[in-house]
Order: C-alpha cells, then structure tokens, then sequence
C-alpha cells in the first residue's frame, strides 16, 4: 500500500514523536491530529472493550473527519497481581482530569503495596491504519504487541513519557525513561506493533 500523507489520530506528544521516529523509513508525512485538515475537531468515544477496538474507533473518526489515511493507536499497561488492571482504564482509571503525572504516581503507590516479586507487568499497544478509497469506504489494517517487564515504586529517568519511568522491560535493567529513543523503540509494545504492521503493508511501503 502506497501512502503520502497519513494523520496520528491521537493528541498525545509522547506517541506522535514516537510514530515519526518508528515510521521514518515510508517516508510517509506524518501530521499530528491537530495539524491535520479538520482534525482538531475529530472526537471519539474510547468504549470498546478491546484496545484494538478502542484503536479502530480512533482511526476511523480521524480518516472520516480528514479525508486522510489515519494511523489509531490504544494503549495500556497491564499488572498481572491484579488481574491485569488498569489495562484499557490506563489512561482513565484516576478519572479524566487526571495528569499524566498524577497518572503515574498514583500506580506508584499501588506498586508499593505489592511485593517485589510480584510487579511483573505489561504495556500493551494495538494500532489500526484506516485508509479512505476511491469509494469512498475505509481498508483497514490492523497489529497489536506487548511487552514485558516489571514496574517500580519510585521511577527513574527522563525520556519517553507516561509511565516510562516506572516501566522495565524484561531483559534491562533501565526503565524506558532511561533508555535511548532507538532502545524504547527495539523493546516497547509501539515499536513491535509498528514493525507488525510495516509487515502487513508489504515491502512497496518502504
Ligand atoms: P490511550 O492509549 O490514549 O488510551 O492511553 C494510554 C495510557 O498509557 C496513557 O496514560 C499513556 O500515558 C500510557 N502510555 C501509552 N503508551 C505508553 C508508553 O509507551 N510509555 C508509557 N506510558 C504509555
């Protein structure tokens, strides 16, 4: 699938930034959602029970409002001591004015309450691409990957966002936040779901 312009159906810096560098090889031009045509008056509703539910709903309100293919992108992190909460309320589950950092300092105090041994976890991503046709309907492709790793009480490092600074992926010892772009990018959950993806759409892309 041969693609220009494709809009991030998503108002969150951190994943953007991240979409430029992971996407860099299609040379695709890549527009936040807010610089797109008609974007910044794209809304959705994230009430599917599945994040590549919740990644499609994004996707296609961003293809529908801007006429432009559109890349969703649902994410969550999962602790396993507690049945895999807070999963698809990660971003919520403090309620919806909550900042990223109350967000994460919140899941702190949780992690503090478990012992050691029991803060394994995951981030998980699904992505939806949704590309308008000569027809008018939307193709969609669609991926989703996880990562493992444990989270901390107290976090460590600067880089990334979110709940980067709390999250080691299985075989570091660095938090994301301590790791450097390209290494976030070889373990994290976005960075396999895109390179599924890139699979998909076949070497003509690149
Ligand atoms: P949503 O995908 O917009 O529903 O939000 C996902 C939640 O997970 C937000 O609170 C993000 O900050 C967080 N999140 C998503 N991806 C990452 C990541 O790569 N690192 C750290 N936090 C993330």
């Amino acid at each position: 699938m041969e693609l220009a312009t494709v809009v991030v159906a998503s108002r969150n810096s951190g994943k953007v930034e991240e979409f430029r560098r992971l996407l860099a090889p299609l040379g695709w031009r890549l527009l936040a959602l807010d610089e797109a045509p008609q974007g910044s008056a794209t809304t959705w509703k994230e009430d599917r029970e599945t994040y590549l539910g919740n990644a499609l709903v994004k996707a296609v309100a961003a293809a529908t409002s801007t006429r432009l293919p559109a890349l969703g992108d649902d994410s969550g992190v999962e602790v396993a001591a507690l049945g895999g909460w807070p999963g698809l309320q990660t971003a919520r589950w403090l309620g919806d004015g909550a900042t990223t950092a109350q967000l994460r300092e919140g899941l702190q105090r949780k992690v503090a309450d478990l012992p050691e041994e029991q803060r394994q976890a995951a981030f998980v991503c699904a992505l939806a691409l949704a590309v308008p046709t000569a027809g008018g309907a939307l193709k969609t492709l669609t991926a989703e990957a996880r990562v493992e790793g444990v989270l901390l009480a107290s976090p460590r490092g600067r880089a990334g966002f979110g709940y980067d600074p709390i999250f080691v992926p299985a075989g570091e010892t660095r938090t994301m936040a301590e790791l450097a772009p390209e290494e976030k990018d070889f373990h994290s959950h976005r960075g396999r779901a895109v390179r599924q993806l890139l699979q998909l759409l076949g070497p003509s892309a690149t």
